[in-house]
């Protein structure tokens, strides 16, 4: 089998590719990256061939297509405040982006490609938890382009006869996510303050909640769809129901790293979504052979993962 990777040298795509390479050696797995936000140091050790470069070049991403059994699109400007601060940037990587590896898709013949929309397509609903058939309101710019691709994908299905998938994932977190930069995700953020003993910035009133996803789960479902050719017409929640408030999320790192932790509250930042959190039944239902790991044991991992690498080893362009 033949697999490409968009966006494998970033966080969730040289787990999945590590994933891979342990579940299943005999697969050739491809990564196609510019290496905006991914990082060539998560390639170490990988058994994987590297392609440095954009999936807004249609001829490389033609050439890097051809022959692949499935494509599963990971690369995107992957942030909400940055795509406030410069929307088209995000529009061009993550939509048009999109277009441009479902074309490549197309004219190779490939039938699946696995897409990563995001919870965040969801917006101002405020139904909780979510079901697939909730309807969307993106309330930043990102989200717009994460419903175009989803949306683009699933047209596809109808359009060319693809066999497509698009997951939306909720707040994924594990080994290898990047910590001190200005986009970092919450998780990686928090422990980054906790190992340098400073306190942990939360903003708005930390009520706010999240169906917090390990990564090792996400690698599971993605590679599973892979393996049994998974397709759907409607978009799939990556995420199986948990509730944590970031408050609750630093009581849960207290226990895990052993240490009482100091919390610093800031303003609420634009286009932030309150709660979110997946029903976790449609996942269920087409996954039944993977079972999520829990945020105490994944934390666990994670903090393993930072305490190891915080001294030597820090992701390098
Ligand atoms: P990441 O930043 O670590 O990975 C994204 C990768 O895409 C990076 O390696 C980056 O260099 C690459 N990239 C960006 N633009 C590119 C381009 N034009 N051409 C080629 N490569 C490009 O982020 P991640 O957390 O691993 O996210 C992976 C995907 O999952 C993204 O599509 C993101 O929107 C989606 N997602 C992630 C989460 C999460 O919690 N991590 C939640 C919802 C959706």
């Amino acid at each position: 089998m033949k697999i490409l990777i968009t966006g494998g040298a970033g966080f969730i795509g040289s787990n999945l590719a590590r994933h891979m390479n342990n579940v299943h050696p005999d697969w050739q797995v491809n990564i196609l990256d510019d290496l905006s936000t991914g990082f060539r140091s998560n390639l170490t050790g990988l058994d994987a061939t590297f392609h440095d470069g954009s999936i807004l070049d249609t001829e490389l991403l033609g050439t890097v297509a051809a022959g692949m059994d499935s494509i599963v699109h990971l690369a995107a400007i992957p942030s909400v405040p940055r795509s406030v601060a410069a929307p088209r940037p995000t529009h061009d990587a993550n939509s048009t982006g999109t277009l441009n590896v479902l074309e490549a898709a197309r004219e190779a013949g490939i039938e699946q490609v696995i897409v990563a929309s995001s919870s965040s397509v969801y917006g101002s609903n405020p139904a909780l938890p979510k079901s697939e058939f909730d309807w969307t309101r993106p309330m930043s710019p990102y989200a717009v382009s994460k419903q175009a691709t989803e949306g683009y994908p699933l047209a596809y299905n109808f359009s060319y006869g693809m066999k497509n998938l698009a997951f939306r994932f909720f707040n994924v977190y594990g080994p290898g996510q990047a910590a001190g930069h200005a986009y970092a995700a919450v998780i990686p953020q928090f422990l980054d303050a906790a190992m340098r003993d400073a306190p942990l910035s939360i903003h708005g009133d930390g009520l706010q909640s999240r169906d917090f996803t390990f990564v090792g789960t996400v690698c599971a479902v993605i590679t599973a769809a892979i393996d049994r050719k998974v397709s759907s017409n409607d978009p799939v929640n990556l995420a199986f129901g948990t509730n944590t408030t970031l408050l609750e999320l630093v009581d849960e790192l207290e226990k895990t790293l052993d240490k009482a932790l100091v919390v610093e509250h800031q303003d609420s930042r634009t286009g932030d979504v309150r709660a979110s959190q997946s029903d976790g039944l449609r996942v269920r239902e087409l996954f039944p052979e993977v079972t999520p790991v829990p945020l105490r044991e994944g934390l666990d991992r994670t903090a393993q993962w930072f305490v190891e690498t915080s001294d030597s080893a820090a992701p390098t362009p």
